[in-house]
């Protein structure tokens, strides 16, 4: 049936949540600005109610983990279920893995992707570095900073990958899951933030 109101879902996510409980939740929120969109901090479970979207920013996803109060922990993982998209950088991906090497034993990832990852996994000698990240995501190559970023140690057949640098997985896709290993919201670049922001609520 034609419509002649133009379906807000076909246009992405208008309100995008930014966890923000440690880490650099403001560099997302202004890479949200400068994409046009309405950022909106998440501290408690009550704040998802107003997104329809979720980013999870980098920084250190044990505290990360250890300060998400666990009823907010559920309501992700609810509402990712339901087709809600999430995008994690980083820390933020550590936080998505279904498996964590090198995390603290009482560090439980939220299980939103079905990666396994492993925690600063560049080593002391190259444990942050800039690189040049080339995807079709981004309609070619782009820069990307990584500071003491994981590594995606396994994945599961439908978990595709976006991007790889220097022979190791670095941005990946499962759904509406996006997961970069680095932080695209530390560079002037917006084209990661607008690639998750036409990920569509019901396209899984
Ligand atoms: N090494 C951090 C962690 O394990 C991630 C670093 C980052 O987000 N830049 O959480």
């Amino acid at each position: 049936m034609a419509r002649d109101v133009p379906n807000e879902r076909l246009r992405g996510p208008r309100r995008v949540g930014v966890l923000a409980l440690q880490g650099d939740f403001r560099e997302h929120l202004a890479a949200l600005r400068a994409c046009e969109v309405e950022g909106v901090p998440i501290r408690l479970a009550s704040d998802l109610d107003a997104v329809d979207a979720l980013v999870l920013p980098g920084g250190e996803s044990t505290t990360m983990a250890r300060l998400m109060e666990p009823e907010l922990k559920a309501s992700i993982q609810h509402r990712s279920a339901a087709g809600m998209p999430v995008m994690g950088t980083c820390a933020g991906m550590i936080l998505m893995s279904r498996d964590i090497q090198g995390g603290r034993a009482d560090q439980e990832p939220l299980k939103l992707m079905d990666i396994g990852v492993r925690r600063n996994a560049y080593g002391r000698q190259i444990d942050s570095f800039e690189a040049v990240v080339e995807s079709p995501a981004i309609g070619g190559a782009g820069p990307a900073v990584f500071i003491r970023a994981p590594q995606v140690t396994e994945r599961a057949p439908d978990v595709q990958e976006l991007a790889s640098h220097a022979g190791q997985t670095v941005a990946v896709k499962q759904g509406n899951r996006l997961a970069l290993a680095f932080h695209p919201e530390l560079t002037a670049d917006r084209r990661w933030h607008q690639y998750f922001l036409t990920l569509d609520g019901e396209d899984r």
